[in-house]
Formats: structure tokens, sequence, C-alpha cells
């Protein structure tokens, strides 16, 4: 079979309410565009009908491949899944729910004519997220471009459309902890964005509560930076400083003052606080050291179970 020129990449997790409008729209985007192309669902162990619904499209139409995991991996193994089984001249990365409009698709593709290639959606504004959501995105991202020497464009998701010059690079990167909007920005190439307005989710619930923000945001700080090891340094640095002026202080005042040198509560109140803070510069060691183990082990970042389109039905 030849390649299509398009490929989307779509990652799927408990998305039944609107996996249909996602193929429907995806579908007529394409169709529009006028060119060979393949929607490359990975369905991430999804826990109600995203699979079987999924399933049946690939019954009736050619263009639609399920890759299917084992279990929930993430969103980001997900979407190495996707670019590893994509077989377009450029592939589309677009979040299941609809939050990213497919109908950018044609000018991001006449982007990529032009010669650019990546072209990423920026967001220009965010609609219907929480005021939380807002905020902790705009730190995380602004962090994010503090904390790495890698040039990251800010207030940009994986919705983007690659290269496939790009999507092989990526996949050659044999690291597992695949912080993907990162990698692509590594592995360079002429890059560009397109402005769009986020919308809403179409249906259903984010499937990034809280706890999963925070260890996607440590995950992107660590594997991106070493930054957080040099606070040890800083802060040790800054630490003995006060402690050495402290001291002085106090010989002075022993030597050449009545004042008495008092207090257990100020001393306790030290040691709890470099106490604190060498547990705190413990835990992050721990993190990296963590994810070295993770590498070290190199167990694969995701298990397919089955990729399934219209030709391996089939065949059955
Ligand atoms: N997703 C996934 N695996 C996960 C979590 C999320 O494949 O473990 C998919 C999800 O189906 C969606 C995309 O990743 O297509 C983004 O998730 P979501 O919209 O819940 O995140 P948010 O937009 O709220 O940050
Ligand atoms: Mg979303």
């Amino acid at each position: 079979m030849t390649a299509p020129t398009f490929s989307v990449v779509i990652p799927a997790f408990n998305e039944e309410e609107v996996i249909a409008e996602t193929y429907a729209r995806l579908t007529a985007v394409m169709k529009k565009m006028g060119e060979p192309y393949e929607l490359v669902f990975v369905n991430d162990g999804s826990r109600d009908k995203t699979a079987e619904i999924l399933m049946s499209f690939c019954m009736e139409d050619t263009a639609v491949r399920l890759v299917d995991f084992s279990r929930n991996f993430g969103h980001m193994p997900a979407i190495s899944a996707g670019m590893e089984y994509a077989r377009g001249d450029a592939i589309f990365i677009i979040d299941a729910d609809l939050q990213d409009p497919p109908e950018l698709f044609p000018q991001m593709a006449e982007k990529w004519r032009e010669g650019f290639f990546v072209v990423y959606g920026q967001r220009e504004k965010r609609k219907g997220e929480s005021l939380f959501k807002k905020v902790s995105a705009k730190i995380f991202y602004r962090f994010i471009r503090r904390m790495t020497s890698v040039d990251m464009p800010l207030d940009t998701g994986e919705f983007r459309l690659i290269d496939r010059a790009v999507c092989d690079a990526v996949n050659k990167l044999p690291e597992k902890s695949r912080y993907i909007r990162g990698l692509v920005s590594w592995v360079g190439f002429r890059q560009t964005a397109v402005l769009y307005v986020r919308q809403e989710r179409f249906a259903g619930k984010t499937k990034y509560p809280l706890r999963k923000m925070v260890a996607f945001a440590m995950d992107a700080v660590m594997s991106f930076s070493y930054k957080p090891l040099k606070l040890a340094t800083t802060l040790g640095f800054l630490i003995s400083l006060t402690g050495f002026i402290y001291l002085a202080i106090i010989l002075y005042q022993a030597l050449f003052t009545d004042t008495t040198v008092a207090g257990w509560a100020s001393t306790t109140g030290i040691v709890v606080f470099t106490q604190g803070i060498v547990l705190m510069i413990l835990g992050i060691m721990g993190e990296y050291i963590g994810r070295i183990y993770d590498e070290i082990k190199n167990r694969p970042a995701y298990i397919v179970r089955a990729v399934i389109d219209k030709k391996s039905l089939g065949n059955r």
C-alpha cells in the first residue's frame, strides 16, 4: 500500500461520548483536503465503549486504523504509539475531545507546503475551562520555558502538524519518558505557529485531574532540565552564608554586649528549617534517580495489544 499524504494521530482514553463526533469532524476535514489520508486512533486502555466504537469505524472505513493498548499507559505514550504507526508524509496530532479544531488542518498543511517541518497550534485563548486550569497552564508553560534550555513555544500543547522527517527523528529517540512537545522542539527543524482559540471539551470530562497534571509537569521538567538539582547548590550556599552571618552576630553579642545568648527556640527553628531543606533536596535527587531507574529498566513506554483496520478484520 502506498503511504497516505496525511496521517492523523488521535489518542483516546474513555472518550465514548465524543469519539463519534471526532471521527465525523476529522473525516469531513480530511475529505475536503482531497488527499489520501489515514486516521490512527490509539485506544489507551479505555474502560468504556471507546474501543467498540472505534472498531465499528474500522469495519466501515479503510482510512481508519486502531492501535489498541493492553492497558492505560497515558497520553504521551499513546501519541508516541500513534507516531510510530503513522505512515503519512505529514502527521497531525490532535486530542480526541475536539478542544482543538481540526478545521485548522488545511491552514497547517499550507504552512507545511511552504516548507515548515513543524506547524504547532498556539493557544490565543482558552474557552470553557476553569480559572484554575487556565492559570495553572499559563504558569506551567512559563515555568517550563525558564527551567529548560530547549526553546519550547508558550501555550502550545500537542496539537500540531509534523513532517515525516520530524516524526522519524522523534521516534528514534530512545527515552521512555516522552514529553512529546519538548522532544519535537528538541529535534529542531523549521517550526512555526498557527494561532487558535482552544474550545471547550465537546463532551465528557478531562482525563487530567490535578494529580496527573502535577505528575505531568514534574516529568516535563525532570526530562528536560537539571536545574532543580542546581537548587541544592544555590540553597546550600545561601543557608551557609546566613548561618555564617548569624554566627558573627552571636559572637559579637557574646563578646562585646550584655545581651544574653538565649533561646533554644531559635536553635530548634534553624535545625528544623535546614533539615527540611535537606529532605527536599534529597527528594529532588530521588525524583531523578527514579527516572534513571525507569529508563535503565528499558521497559517499553506502551504495549500494543492489536492493530486493527478494515483489511485485518476482513481476513478473520
Ligand atoms: N488521554 C489518553 N490517555 C490518558 C489521558 C488522556 O490517551 O491517560 C487522551 C484523552 O483521551 C484526550 C487527550 O489525551 O484525547 C487529552 O486529554 P484531556 O482532554 O482529558 O486533557 P485536557 O485537555 O483536559 O488537558
Ligand atoms: Mg482536552
